[in-house]
């Protein structure tokens, strides 16, 4: 398994070109609203703080991670491929030079309402990234001007992350698995038309587990609190997969890019083709994954979002599953529990 480490000691700016004037804060912009894991309310030492987009960032215990960082405003336009570009409705919860120490990136795949051009030019070039194999390679081969420290994983392969300062048997760790991610249908003649004009990247998901293991034994690992990412992918065959490799593993929280992103596609024009989960295939992954608590991301703020949040509680209650979902507004956080392990 590869092993990276982050160093939460190493106090420095998530970008690397801070506007004259602006410092770094020691932390994120207080919440709007917080809201708690239903069942463990009280005890919660870790947070997930919705930025907007596909964007959050998990703290626990002093480490910072970073998902899809996407910081464009309202009004701003994003290129998703060869003549396909949409305008952000929305802006992000905090602004990329406000962002405080940020320890490690999770990106699921390298398109721009994912990764914009003005994060991909103000990032330090060494934070820590951990991606598709797609990804790293364009985020690798810029010369002078690449970024240093990129992971790649294919599915149901794991990195672990180390967290330099903690030590003994109960160091902390995180252990990052990729998920199969699929943006356009398997098997399909859309899929070797869009191989044919990459339009659109290939995407992973993530099972992020945040737990402790021996700081002797680089293996060894025991989960405290395990996160499903989707990432962008419709509700394909691949993923029945998950379930079956986390049989009798509780997965405590799914994120769910949803959105029902409609993208034009060059080839098939003038047809759209639907890349991420609508309102009815969430219920169904919901479903599939079977996950104690899911909340949903991705949903409103690209005009290429085409299935509304109000479309998918719709289909949550007539599914019956409204206590298994909780809605996050950009600027609200989620508080849980990472059970002593
Ligand atoms: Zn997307």
């Amino acid at each position: 398994m590869q092993r990276i480490f982050i160093d939460p000691e190493n106090d420095r700016p998530a970008t690397r070109d801070l506007p004259s004037g602006v410092t770094m804060p020691g932390d994120l912009p207080p919440p709007k609203e917080v809201k708690f894991h239903p069942s463990e309310y009280g005890s919660e030492d870790a947070s997930i703080f919705f930025v907007g987009t596909a964007t959050t960032i998990i703290e626990w215990a002093g480490i910072r991670i970073m998902t899809d960082p996407n910081f464009l405003h309202a009004g701003d336009h994003v290129h998703l491929g060869p003549g396909v570009s949409s305008t952000r409705r929305t802006n992000p919860a905090v602004d990329l030079h406000n962002l405080p120490r940020i320890d490690l990136v999770l990106l699921s795949h390298y398109h721009g309402d994912h990764f914009d051009q003005k994060v991909e030019t103000s990032l330090r070039r060494d934070l820590p990234i951990i991606t598709t194999p797609h990804a790293q390679s364009h985020l690798t081969n810029k010369d002078a001007d690449s970024f240093t420290n990129v992971s790649a994983l294919d599915p149901f392969t794991s990195v672990m992350v180390e967290v330099k300062g903690t030590a003994g048997p109960k160091r902390r760790r995180l252990r990052v698995t990729a998920m199969p991610g699929k943006h356009v249908p398997s098997h399909s003649a859309v899929e070797s038309l869009n191989e044919l004009v990459n339009a659109i990247p290939p995407t992973n998901g993530w099972m992020l587990e945040l737990g402790v293991g021996d700081a002797d034994d680089a293996t060894d690992f025991v989960y405290g609190y395990r996160i499903y990412i989707t990432g962008d992918t419709l509700m394909v065959d691949e993923l029945k997969e998950i379930p079956k490799r986390y049989a009798n593993k509780r997965i405590d929280l799914m994120l769910a890019h949803l959105g029902g992103t409609m993208v034009p596609s060059p080839a098939l024009a003038p047809l759209a083709l639907m890349v991420t989960m609508d309102a009815k295939q969430g219920v169904q992954m919901i479903r599939l994954i079977q996950a104690d608590l899911t909340i949903p991301i991705h949903y409103d703020d690209y005009e290429v979002f085409a299935s509304p949040l109000d479309d998918f509680k719709k289909e949550v209650e007539k599914a019956g599953l409204e206590g298994k979902v909780l809605y996050l507004d950009r600027g609200d956080r989620f508080g849980f529990t990472v059970r002593e392990a």
